[in-house]
């Protein structure tokens, strides 16, 4: 087929009789000049206005395959859940549930109450708190405990996250004033002691999650910084980004934080942890109750099936080893690289592929600099849009004219629906 002889839309549209008809035939036709472009036959086009249909009509959230090698790929959904976190979410979802109500006093109860405990044990903190994301937890911290006051931060910590999401604008959003501590490269514990004045009402701290500074670079540790806030009455407020509960090297700990003298610690559930989107936040006491009584808090709590599911996901960290083997995120981290090229073996086996050696990485701004020794099965680049419009969809990397699937991030099983999806790309 060449391009011109590509029916209209309507032509199309006609074949099918059904309302939507006309926008999915202008898919379809896009598509398939695409790929007539790349050299593909785009194949029966009635039968993908049908399918173009189907999917329409199905959900927009679907499960797609990740084969980029990025763990924790915040447009891919972050964090797969562990099975026993799924299953909370579906005891909790399917009924009703103690949210908010405690069954023995048969009073109004919590939802904090839920996970707080699991939290103060796994970190050493007196009391914690969940929210909506990270970002909701740094808002709400600044905003309970800086408002119209002044919050230090050293230059080389005024990041950008990721699209477009910037610590100086939380900062503007929570009423506090930014105070900007040293210079880009290096900042000390004086600068601090410096800057602090009678309306020093936070000290802020925030994890370089997503770069690293290298060359003549000083920050101070943190404990130094807890000793300047010791010394002038106000909190340090460390935002860990990520947030470690178990030891991974170089990702700082939150029990770690806590030692060194953080007064409040905020970090996302959803990056190393493994587990729902949400921000949690530990530390003092008297600091979490004065952020659980802030307004905004009620606008930033998070819900039930979140709840559920963090709750499901902590409990994994309750027993030794045990979210290393369970949390997807920590078992993909710590899989042997012998494991993941078997993987990749396997997968070119099937679909007469390449095996290529490849660098995964932990994404989400965590171990920035941690490269993941892995392997992938290369095929011909042409496949990648092919490949995202299977279903579900594989999402590949392309390098140096081919398309890599990375099997870091695949379990054996998809690592199986990968293979099919190359077959019938191929086939079609
Ligand atoms: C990721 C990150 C955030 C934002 O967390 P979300 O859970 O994405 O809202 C805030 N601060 C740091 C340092 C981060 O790495």
């Amino acid at each position: 087929m060449r391009l011109r002889d590509l029916p209209s839309v309507d032509e199309l549209a006609r074949a099918v009789n059904d309302p939507l008809a006309v926008d999915a035939a202008r898919t379809v036709l896009a598509r398939a000049r695409e790929e007539l472009r790349a050299g593909f036959d785009p194949g029966d086009l009635a039968n993908r206005v049908k399918a173009e249909l189907a999917v329409r009509r199905g959900p927009g959230l679907r499960r797609v395959l990740n084969a980029t090698g990025v763990i924790v790929h915040t447009n891919l959904g972050r964090a797969p859940l562990a099975e026993p976190a799924l299953a909370r979410v579906l005891e909790v979802g399917r009924g009703y549930s103690n949210l908010e109500y405690d069954v023995t006093a048969g009073t109004r109860g919590s939802r904090q109450d839920h996970v707080a405990g699991r939290l103060r044990r796994l970190t050493g903190a007196e009391a914690a708190l969940v929210v909506n994301n990270n970002a909701a937890a740094v808002l709400l911290a600044l905003a309970a405990l800086g408002e119209g006051r002044e919050v230090l931060v050293s230059r080389g910590e005024l990041i950008e996250i990721g699209d477009g999401f910037r610590i100086p604008d939380v900062l503007a959003r929570s009423g506090a004033r930014l105070v900007e501590v040293g210079t880009t490269n290096r900042t000390r514990a004086a600068d601090y002691e410096e800057a602090v004045g009678p309306e020093t009402a936070v000290l802020l701290r925030v994890h370089q999650s997503n770069f690293r500074v290298v060359g003549f670079t000083e920050l101070p540790r943190l404990e130094e910084l807890a000793g300047v806030a010791r010394r002038h009455g106000i909190p340090l407020v460390d935002d860990l980004g990520s947030g470690a509960l178990e030891n991974v090297p170089d990702e700082p700990s939150v029990r770690e934080s806590l030692e060194a003298g953080a007064d409040l610690v905020s970090f996302s559930g959803d990056k190393l942890l493994g587990g729902p989107q949400s921000g949690i936040l530990v530390g003092r006491a008297e600091l979490v109750e004065r952020l659980r009584r802030h307004p905004i808090q009620r606008a930033l709590r998070a819900d039930k099936l979140t709840l559920a599911a963090l709750e499901g996901t902590l409990a994994l960290y309750e027993q030794p080893g045990r979210a290393f083997r369970e949390v997807p995120v920590l078992r993909m981290l710590v899989e042997p690289v012998a494991a993941v090229r078997a993987r990749a073996e396997r997968l070119a086996g099937s679909v007469d592929g390449v095996v290529e050696e490849t660098v995964a990485r932990m994404g989400g701004g965590a171990l920035p600099l941690t490269e993941l020794p892995s392997f992938a099965c290369a095929v011909e680049e042409e496949l990648g849009l092919r490949l995202r419009a299977q279903e579900p969809a594989v999402i590949g990397i392309v390098r140096d004219g081919r398309l890599l699937l990375d099997c870091r991030t695949l379990s054996d099983g998809e690592a199986d629906e990968v293979a099919e999806a190359v077959l019938a790309c191929r086939s079609r």
